[in-house]
């Protein structure tokens, strides 16, 4: 009988062997990469003597098409419901109503980290020299910060307000012509998400967090992030993790937690990838860090994400690339997004041994250079298969 999967007090999930997952297809190149995706996922699952049931929702294109509704509520409801999910990628509807769906379902749902594990697999070409370095996963404040939205174009009635308001509390002088964004950060948001950071890197036998700011210069908002990480670790973590600072860099077993300047890490992420394990860092810093590190190892096309309120027990697993739609229903795209989301949704669920299966294929599959366009492209003598070949292929070495 399939179940839905349930949440204790603290956030933990209750999952058994037949959980029921919803799942948006997505748009575009979705009708190609989700099946391909989970023919593997269920596969892997089944090897196991598990079943997901999956539970089809919409929303994007084909959600406006069926019901007029870019997101139907029922969607959220189900989302809301069923606490797991996972998606393909969305249209942005162009005037309709939302700044983006992905946006929307993660402020509806408080989905306040952005999970985005960056590690290589062995044949994957790379622009790199030693992508086998890289093996870090980014923990991206999903709410704050210059995404929050609180902005007012120049010459408008409101950017004149606005600065008034601030010439007149605090003396502040800005250009008549500017437009105005306001970056909040705040102690319990920056607390919740080092705090996730903190449990994965503690869970996952990790060495060291690594809280990536801009303090120097933004002292309230970066540099209080930092502030608030390290009153973090002494206060809720000191038994098994110790800040930099308070024991010289010598952690004696614990896990290390430090904190460097967001530019030298963009920097030294390319430079000295084995000194980066756990990192955990505000939305900005966190979206170009992300997509920085995907290209080291191999792209777009197969970087996983996940959006999780590790409190309600919520999360959705997404395709971090667009709909690429000059590629959709070819069946030529690379449904490793998709798939590693759902690898990482596994994880997440419990279910390492399923999710060990699948790298392993896939890294069987790239090695006997079977694999999409993508990667084909760039490296000498691979056999170019479509999205679906692709996925069979995997499902042939689990
Ligand atoms: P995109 O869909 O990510 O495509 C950009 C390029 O990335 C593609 O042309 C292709 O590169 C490569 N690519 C994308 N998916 C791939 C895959 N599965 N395998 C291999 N390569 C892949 O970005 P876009 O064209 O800027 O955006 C299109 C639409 O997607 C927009 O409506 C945008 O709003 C939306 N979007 C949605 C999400 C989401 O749902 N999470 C995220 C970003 C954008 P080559 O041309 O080099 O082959």
């Amino acid at each position: 009988m399939p179940d839905k999967i349930t949440a204790n007090p603290d956030g933990s999930l209750n999952v058994t062997d037949e959980p029921i997952v919803p799942f948006i297809e997505g748009d575009g190149t979705g009708v190609d990469i989700w099946p391909a995706a989970r023919l593997v996922l269920d596969a892997a699952a089944a090897k196991h003597g598990r079943t997901v049931s999956w539970k089809e929702v919409l929303a994007g294109q084909k959600a406006f098409d069926e019901t007029g509704d870019w997101l139907p509520q029922e969607t959220v409801d189900t989302f809301q419901e069923y606490l797991i999910g996972i998606k393909g990628p969305l249209t942005t509807p162009i005037g309709g109503g939302f700044r983006s769906l992905n946006v929307a379902l993660r402020q509806i749902l408080d989905l306040y980290v952005c999970l985005r594990p960056v590690r290589w697999f062995e044949g994957v070409p790379s622009p790199v020299r030693t992508p086998e370095l890289v093996d870090m996963v980014i923990f991206r404040e999903n709410t704050e910060d210059i995404y929050a939205g609180l902005e007012v174009a120049a010459g408008s009635p409101e950017a004149a307000k606005l600065r008034d308001l601030l010439h007149d509390s605090f003396g502040w002088e800005i250009r008549d012509d500017s437009g105005i964004g306001i970056k909040p950060i705040s102690e319990t948001g920056s607390k919740r998400l080092i705090r996730a950071a903190l449990n994965y890197a503690v869970a996952k036998g990790r060495e060291s967090v690594n809280l990536v700011h801009k303090g120097n210069i933004m002292k309230f908002t970066e540099g209080a992030f930092k502030n608030w990480g390290y009153e973090l670790v002494r206060d809720e973590f000191s038994d098994v993790a110790v800040g930099w600072d308070d024991c010289g860099g010598d952690p004696g077993g614990k896990v290390l937690v430090k904190d460097s300047i967001a530019d030298i890490t963009l920097q030294q992420v390319l430079t000295r990838p084995a000194e980066f394990d756990v990192m955990a860092t505000m939305n900005l810093n966190g979206d170009y860090l992300s997509d920085a590190l995907a290209a080291q190892v191999g792209g777009i096309g197969i970087a996983p994400g996940a959006n999780v309120n590790y409190v309600t027990g919520h999360g959705i697993f997404e395709a971090t690339h667009g709909t690429a739609p000059k590629y959709a229903g070819q069946d030529k795209v690379n449904p490793g997004s998709v798939l590693l989301s759902g690898v990482l949704m596994y994880e997440h669920l419990g279910w390492q041994d399923a999710a060990d299966d699948i790298v392993a294929a896939l890294e069987a599959t790239i090695a006997d250079k079977i694999v999409t366009y993508d990667f084909a492209r760039l490296m000498d003598g691979a056999t170019e298969v479509k999205c679906s070949e692709f996925a069979s292929a995997i499902v042939d070495r689990l």
